[in-house]
């Protein structure tokens, strides 16, 4: 069981102090994960991703590089353990995903760079360029579905096209094993009942490549994700959050969004074009709604309120 989060300095007497120390954590001063979305915009339609409901509603644009220059170098020296660059996008899409993982190589060089990544468009050009080339250390496929039919039901993409670069991609790793040593390869599929019948098979084949199988729960988008598609999914109060004490979520704008899950950017933190990381993260706002979520008090958390997982 995760640990839950406590502010120093906040407890009623000795005995919640002593809780604390023992079972609990205080909530670090800088971000442990980092997701920045470089570019809105993807090309699924994934029916557990809010996505298609907002692709049409939201900003588009691209993070300029030297934004991400600014923000990379100030978590130098930072105890940052992963930068992930997707967020509501497919990070493959940015023309300058490149270069912006070299700047992470350059100014955090022990921090993991991940690529979480549908790898509709993980070409044998991209694969040599971010994997051959060391800028990404961590490999996440989106994968939802053994068979055609449920993969693309749920994702909205062309299986075929999809599983071509994915076996590409698996006899590239085979033919550079020093790669593969340093390389963490995981497949994600997100838990729906479309897609629970073929986790076994799934975990078959991608283990086979050594790669790792991971379920990840599905939220409701703080209550904000259409449910149409995906009927009799039972979910619960999503009661336990941590996120919002250990990730900073930067939208391709520079806003800092409460979680990942803010599609609609309800609560902002800050805007790192204006602000530091750290002057964000340790702010009085965003020390007030993290306080806020360990009392209970979703006044200024709408979407904490009625978020839900399966
Ligand atoms: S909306 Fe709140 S409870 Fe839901 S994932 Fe985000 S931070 Fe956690």
């Amino acid at each position: 069981m995760a640990r839950r989060y406590y502010y120093p300095g906040d407890e009623a007497g000795v005995l919640e102090r002593v809780r604390n120390r023992v079972f609990r954590k205080p909530v670090p001063d800088f971000p442990k994960t980092i997701v920045i979305e470089t570019q809105f915009g993807c090309n699924a339609s994934c029916v557990f991703c809010q996505y298609s409901q907002l692709r049409d509603k939201l900003p588009k644009g691209r993070m300029s590089v030297a934004l991400f220059e600014k923000i990379a170098g100030e978590c130098a020296g930072r105890p940052v353990e992963r930068f992930i660059l997707c967020l509501d996008n497919e990070p493959l899409l940015d023309t300058t995903l490149a270069e912006k993982y070299a700047l992470l190589r350059q100014h955090c060089p022990l921090a993991v760079r991940n690529l979480t990544t549908n790898a509709s468009l993980l070409t044998a050009a991209n694969v040599d360029e971010l994997i051959g080339a060391g800028l990404v250390n961590e490999l996440f496929l989106s994968v939802n579905g053994a068979s055609r039919e449920v993969y693309e039901k749920l994702m909205g993409l062309p299986y075929d096209k999809v599983m071509g670069n994915l076996e590409y991609l698996c006899t590239w790793l085979r033919q550079h094993p020093d790669v593969r040593r340093t390389l963490r390869v995981r497949v994600n599929a997100v838990r729906t009942r479309l897609v629970e019948p073929e986790l076994p098979a799934m975990a078959r084949r991608w283990e086979a490549e050594g790669f790792e199988m991971h379920v990840i729960g599905m939220d409701s988008r703080g209550n904000q994700l259409d449910m149409k598609n995906l009927p009799g999914e039972r979910m619960k109060p999503n009661a336990t959050c941590r996120r919002l004490f250990h990730t900073m979520v930067l939208t391709w704008e520079g806003h800092a969004v409460l979680c990942c899950v803010d599609y609609r950017r309800a609560v902002k933190l800050g805007n790192v074009q204006e602000q530091t990381v750290y002057e964000i993260w340790n702010g009085s706002w965003a020390t007030l709604l993290r306080k806020e979520y360990l009392a209970k008090d979703f006044s200024h958390l709408p979407i904490c309120a009625t978020c839900k997982i399966n």
